[in-house]
């Protein structure tokens, strides 16, 4: 389990107790005010205990902090914030907005007013007037950046179209981690956007060959390259199905009715988000529709 192997912080001490005597009590749950978890040297993932607003992952050095995703806004990003402090007084000088959902990129001002936002150029044209925050995204990646914080390398890559049009994903080397935005998410159906499924299924598979010891998804619980193949698992037999429906002529009611996916169906679900397994089907359906119409 994700939580008796990783690291707990022990530079709160009360906290750090708190955590432990919970752990022992109730064994098997996890806290969840134990929201960050050290995952090598300078770098710790903090896992939203809201559903609706994104985790977040952080590198710090005596310089300067890099912060990946913000939260849903500045109350998730002063809970943010605050775990930061616990850890160090550096400021934060570099945020990575991994996609222009909110939920990722609403405690930009309160968890970095001076930081530099790295971004896409896709996700700052749909930030473009619509959001006071624009001016801040100033930092564009097109294909990859690759930033050192401390001695550390950070890799920062858009792997093509996937949960949106202008995904960033940021791989840390030295502690064998990833950070994944949306294109992953722990045990759960994902909410797809205008992105692209055998593109996504692609950016899986690069992900997945790379020495894993820790996902950071964009919601849920840290989890591992485990975790992460099943989820690779789960897109790729989705599309097999769609695909095999889609040839055989059914209509888009029909696939949405008839998609079975008994191994997954521990996964979460939310009709609220469009992210259902016969959501999903309908998104990749209507791609093979709009590829079929292409001249
Ligand atoms: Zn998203």
């Amino acid at each position: 389990m994700y939580w008796a192997i990783t690291v707990k912080i022990a530079r709160n001490p009360l906290k750090a107790f708190l955590c432990s005597a919970l752990w022992l009590l109730l064994f098997s749950a996890a806290p969840s005010f134990c929201s960050v978890q050290k995952l090598g040297r300078d770098l710790y993932a903090y896992i939203s205990e809201n559903d609706a607003s994104s985790n977040s992952t952080f590198l710090v050095s005596d310089n300067g902090i890099l912060v990946i995703d913000t939260g849903l806004n500045s109350e998730e990003g002063r809970k943010l914030l605050t775990e930061i402090r616990n850890i160090s007084p550096a400021p934060v000088r570099w945020i990575v907005n991994t996609h222009y959902h909110q939920d990722h990129r609403g405690g930009n001002d309160v968890v970095g007013p001076d930081a530099t936002i790295i971004s896409t150029a896709y996700t700052r044209k749909r930030v473009k007037g619509t959001d006071p925050q624009e001016y801040r995204l100033n930092a564009v990646v097109d294909k990859e950046l690759t930033l050192y914080v401390g001695t550390h390398p950070v890799h920062i890559y858009h792997p093509g179209p996937a949960h949106t049009l202008g995904d960033l994903v940021v791989f840390f080397p030295d502690q064998q981690t990833i950070a994944t935005g949306d294109l992953f998410l722990t045990n759960s159906c994902p909410a797809m956007d205008e992105g692209d499924m055998e593109s996504w299924i692609r950016a899986l598979d690069e992900m997945l060959r790379l020495p894993l010891a820790h996902v950071v998804p964009g919601h849920f619980e840290l989890a591992n390259a485990k975790e992460l193949r099943r989820f690779h698992d789960y897109l790729v037999a989705l599309r097999d199905q769609v695909k095999a429906l889609y040839r055989d002529g059914l209509s888009l009611e029909q696939v949405k009715q008839r998609i079975s996916l008994p191994a997954f169906k521990d996964f979460r679900q939310f009709p609220k988000y469009e992210a259902t397994f016969a959501d999903n089907a309908a998104v990749y359906y209507t791609q093979l529709q709009r590829r079929a119409k292409k001249p």
